[in-house]
């Protein structure tokens, strides 16, 4: 009784939704089920839709992707200078290994391929972006390193990398605010940076933790 006077003193929207709930308490109790706090039963759709409406476009913002991912190569994905520091022409052994006109052998960071094969198997696209003066020899090793295929786009050539970024805009078609670029050389990322690409400086060679740094600083961009 004092339930349904309750109820009477209510306003109309209020004591509607007084006696909905009070008919659901019934049939909780009539199915012998505990009558849980209103939140726990799904009685709060228009909640949970809202919760979600503001939740969503920050979700949305978190997974937003580069267009492009470019990769520096010397101390970025291998370990040296592949003017200086190696002689092509390079050769593959029947061990798999990769070595030098000198027999010296050649290899990439450890987890380079793993950072390769997650953005390929994320349907992200690759290029290799490089100012160095042996184009041969960066061109060899990226094929018998196997990381040739992943690559869509190769710029491999001396001087700025605003160079290399503008030719890769216009082969791709890919605005430059849409790429995100790893580079181990302070002087490219500044320059580079300045047209509008998400810039990452790579101190110690390309791993798994730095590209998710990458992914997360292209995000909100
Ligand atoms: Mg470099």
């Amino acid at each position: 009784m004092r339930e349904r006077e309750r109820e009477r003193d209510q306003p109309p929207v209020i004591q509607s939704a007084c006696s909905w709930r009070t008919g659901l308490k019934k049939r909780i109790r009539f199915c012998n089920l505990p009558f849980l706090p209103f939140q726990v039963y799904p009685t709060n759709v228009s909640l949970v839709l809202a919760s979600l409406q503001v939740l969503l476009p920050f979700k949305e913002k978190m997974s937003k992707k580069p267009s492009l991912v470019v990769f520096d190569l010397d101390y970025t994905l291998w370990p040296f200078w592949v003017d200086t520091h190696v002689d092509p022409p390079f050769r593959k052994s029947s061990d798999g290994t990769v070595r030098d006109r000198n027999g010296r052998l050649v290899n990439l960071y450890p987890e380079v391929p793993a950072v390769l094969q997650q953005l390929h198997s994320a349907g992200i696209s690759m290029a290799a972006a490089s100012r160095t003066g042996e184009v041969r020899g960066a061109t060899q090793l990226l094929d018998l390193l196997g990381l040739a295929h992943y690559f869509r786009y190769t710029e491999i050539y001396p001087g700025s990398k605003v160079t290399h970024f503008q030719r890769l805009s216009q082969q791709s078609g890919i605005p430059l605010c849409q790429m995100l670029f790893f580079d181990d050389e302070n002087r490219n990322i500044y320059d580079v940076s300045k047209l509008g690409v998400t810039c990452i400086l790579v101190p110690n060679g390309m791993n798994l933790s730095l590209l998710n740094h990458g992914l997360e600083a292209f995000a909100p961009s």
